[in-house]
């Protein structure tokens, strides 16, 4: 069974999902310290609207929410949102590449069980990892997160999405971190690979027997993201591609004015408006929406 913050599912119950994408991003120290930061009754309209709209529009029916502990996840928001919205939400646990505090002082061991114990509770709804490596690559903390990571799902089984520095080719260096300390590849989805406008990393991560996801997709590079996901699917690997925008429904813009680059949710549509059409037209003679929005994501998760 899959946790979801309103309750248990199965597989098959997952429907169209989006694999990394954002209530909310945000530091936990802001939130912590002025709790007129990011407000829920703001937050919550916003989101559940976004998410209603791709619903109705998309049939989504799965919003699998990427924010590890040091984003400012929030777990009574997200299942207040799924609620009204009525769409599921699968929340995550780990980390940022961002140091912290803790992090640079407590051992792997200790935060894996604090993030244990929480999976654990009943409705946290928790039943994705996430780690991340930027442009920096592995530097001493990263490699703390991976290891309180891969210890996590070595007791739990949990998949792990990885963010990673597509330019820099990040996620191999970290890949083999999680695979020495017991995450298979089959369990891992390494993101952002198609940020550096090239199939060489995808294909390297593919070949190494990993999954990927094909995201951060809008208007102006879904032509790039048509060509990468055709070569793809050509070399036999679409059981293990997956897609999202990585789009965050809000963020610190909402009190503070400041414009970002993918607020508006009807860019999202470019998935099922552009993306797949376009690819089907290359010559791709299966539904590419099912297999990666729902038999992919079901099989990752079984
Ligand atoms: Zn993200």
């Amino acid at each position: 069974m899959i946790r979801t913050v309103t309750g248990k599912i199965t597989p098959g119950e997952l429907g169209r999902t989006l694999i990394h994408e954002h209530i909310i991003c945000t530091s936990p120290d802001f939130q912590f310290a002025f709790p007129n930061w990011l407000p829920r009754e703001k937050v919550v309209p916003i989101a559940v609207a976004k998410l209603r709209y791709l619903a109705e529009k998309f049939q989504l029916r799965t919003f699998i929410d990427a924010t590890p502990i040091s984003l400012g996840r929030d777990l009574g928001l997200l299942r207040e949102v799924s609620e009204k919205s009525g769409v599921q939400i699968i929340a995550s646990s780990g980390f940022y590449f961002y140091p912290c505090f803790t992090a640079i002082c407590v051992p792997p061991e200790t935060m894996a069980r604090f993030i244990i114990d929480e999976i654990n509770v009943e409705n946290n709804g928790i039943h994705m990892l996430k780690c991340a490596v930027d442009a920096e690559g592995v530097t001493p903390v990263v490699r703390r997160y991976l290891e309180t990571i891969a210890l996590v799902h070595n007791e739990t089984g949990l998949p792990v999405y990885m963010h990673t520095h597509s330019g820099n080719k990040t996620g191999l260096a970290a890949q083999e971190i999680l695979a020495e300390k017991g995450v298979p590849p089959e369990k891992t989805v390494v993101g952002h690979v198609a940020d550096c406008n090239s199939c060489d990393y995808a294909l390297e991560i593919l070949q190494r027997g990993c999954s990927i996801s094909v995201d951060r997709i809008n208007h102006k590079n879904v032509r790039n993201r048509i060509e990468l996901l055709y070569r793809l699917l050509q070399q036999g690997f679409e059981k293990r591609i997956f897609v999202s925008c990585d789009h965050v429904c809000c963020w610190d813009n909402v009190m503070n004015q400041i414009s970002v680059p993918n607020d508006d949710v009807e860019s999202m549509g470019v998935i099922w408006q552009e993306l797949f059409p376009g690819t089907a037209a290359k010559g791709i003679d299966f539904d590419i929406a099912e297999r990666v929005m729902v038999q992919n994501v079901a099989a990752l998760f079984e």
